[in-house]
């Protein structure tokens, strides 16, 4: 069978390995003028390619739709993409959190093995090819046709990835084409992103790290998110492994209710903290507030407290009171900002939405819609938090087209 492949990121390049290896005649056609634009920036130029996890694991740390993917992780696991890459002679580690990458540190190095697979197999690799437009008759795939010319095939496979980093080649064609021919689109949204705060007091912070800090995040009052970890303040608001995966569930909410606080002391109950404090004021008696805090907090973030807490800053130690030495517990163990916005997609990891799952068949990821069309990869309705899960969702779907 003839199989086009469209796009050679990390989902079309595996799709291809599998259709080639399948006995089917494979052209895979990429508008970059090389395959894997996007899997080279990945993991910091690292490629965290996959999480050495469970099934069971990789479908908690799935987002959006975990469900839809049973069928692909099962047929192609996180241990199945680790043999993968290392037949093809890729060595790989585990890091912390199952993170895995290549031995060798170097995203390059997966395109690389890649690359040549597909050459061994005898996929015929078209650079600098825009595809254009689907060519369907009958709700059935004919082929497609690029910026130089029209293929015709049996199967054709949309693997042209979300909107995020668009200078990498994923500009969103794949839903224009499938929206086109009557699939839903569900709500495209910058995921796995920075947060734009609202207000000026964190631009004091840029620069600032905070480690093993709480985030906890409010939707009109109600808490969906908590987990301890890492943030950086930046010149826009916040970032760094907390807000990222918090903004995972965060952009598919009314960003206007978003209340987010963090805890800087959750090691420390409220009375534990309190006492902590109520030593510190005791042994300085007669220091002034505005120079009691080095001990307790970086000096950065020092200013915003003394503010927050409503304490004034030349208050003696020994002359504060109960309540107001509460007030400054209950500032450090809820430092509160309002959410303005996301990130946008020029910096967000991954994009959350796409094609709906509901028109797209789990088993076989052909759409419901029209025949011989596949979709697989970002540009499905399917995402995931930090740790190689994007990458392995690309992989799986991508082996399940291709069975
Ligand atoms: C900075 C960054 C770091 C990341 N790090 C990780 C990580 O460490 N681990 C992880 O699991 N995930 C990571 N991700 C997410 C991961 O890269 C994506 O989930 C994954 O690449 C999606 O694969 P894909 O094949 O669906 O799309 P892509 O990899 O985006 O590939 C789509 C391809 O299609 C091509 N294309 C698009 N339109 C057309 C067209 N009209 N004609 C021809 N070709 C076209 C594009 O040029 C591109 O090459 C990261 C993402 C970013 C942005």
């Amino acid at each position: 069978m003839k199989v086009i492949v469209i796009g050679g990121g990390a989902s079309g390049m595996v799709a291809s390995y599998f259709f080639a290896k399948n006995g089917n005649e494979v052209t895979l056609i990429e508008k970059n003028e090389k395959l894997g634009k996007k899997l080279y920036i990945t993991g910091k130029g690292r490629c965290n390619l996959t999480n050495n996890c469970s099934v069971e694991d990789f479908l908690n740390n799935v987002v959006s739709n975990p469900k839809f993917l049973l069928s692909s992780i099962n047929n192609f696991t996180p241990e199945d993409t680790m043999n993968f890459f290392e037949s093809l002679g890729l060595p790989l580690k585990t890091e912390r959190g199952n993170r895995v990458f290549p031995l060798s540190d170097k995203s390059s190095d997966v395109i690389k093995v890649l690359e040549k697979a597909l050459i061994n197999l005898g996929v015929e690799i078209r650079f600098n090819e825009n595809v254009l437009d689907l060519i369907v008759e009958d709700n059935t795939i004919k082929g497609v046709t690029t910026t130089m010319c029209d293929y015709f095939a049996d199967k054709v496979v949309v693997a042209t990835g979300g909107l995020s980093y668009p200078s990498t080649g994923s500009t969103g064609d794949g839903y224009k084409w499938a929206e086109k021919l009557g699939h839903k689109i569900t709500d495209l949204k910058p995921s796995l992103c920075g947060f734009n705060l609202k207000g000026e007091e964190y631009k004091e912070l840029q620069g600032l790290g905070l480690k093993n800090v709480t985030l906890t995040a409010y939707d009109d009052g109600k808490q969906y998110y908590k987990e301890m970890g890492e943030i950086l303040f930046t010149h826009f608001g916040i970032s760094g492994p907390l807000v990222l995966s918090c903004s995972a569930l965060t952009c598919k909410k009314d960003y206007k209710k978003i209340t987010l606080s963090i805890d800087l002391k959750p090691a420390l109950s409220e009375k534990e903290l309190d006492n902590r404090i109520l030593r510190d004021f005791s042994i300085n008696k007669n220091k002034e507030f505005k120079n009691s805090l080095d001990g307790l907090l970086p000096k950065t973030l020092i200013p915003l407290i003394i503010t927050r807490s409503k304490i004034l800053p030349y208050k003696k130690n020994n002359v504060i009171s109960k309540e107001e030495r509460l007030g400054l517990v209950n500032t450090l163990k809820n430092l509160n900002f309002s959410l303005a916005s996301l990130r946008d997609y020029t910096e967000a990891v991954i994009t959350s939405g796409g094609i709906s799952i509901k028109d797209v068949n789990p088993s076989t990821m052909e759409s419901k819609i029209v025949k011989n069309l596949y979709f697989i990869g970002e540009v499905l309705d399917v995402d995931a938090f930090t740790g190689g899960f994007n990458l392995q969702i690309a992989f799986s779907t991508a082996k399940r087209c291709a069975n």
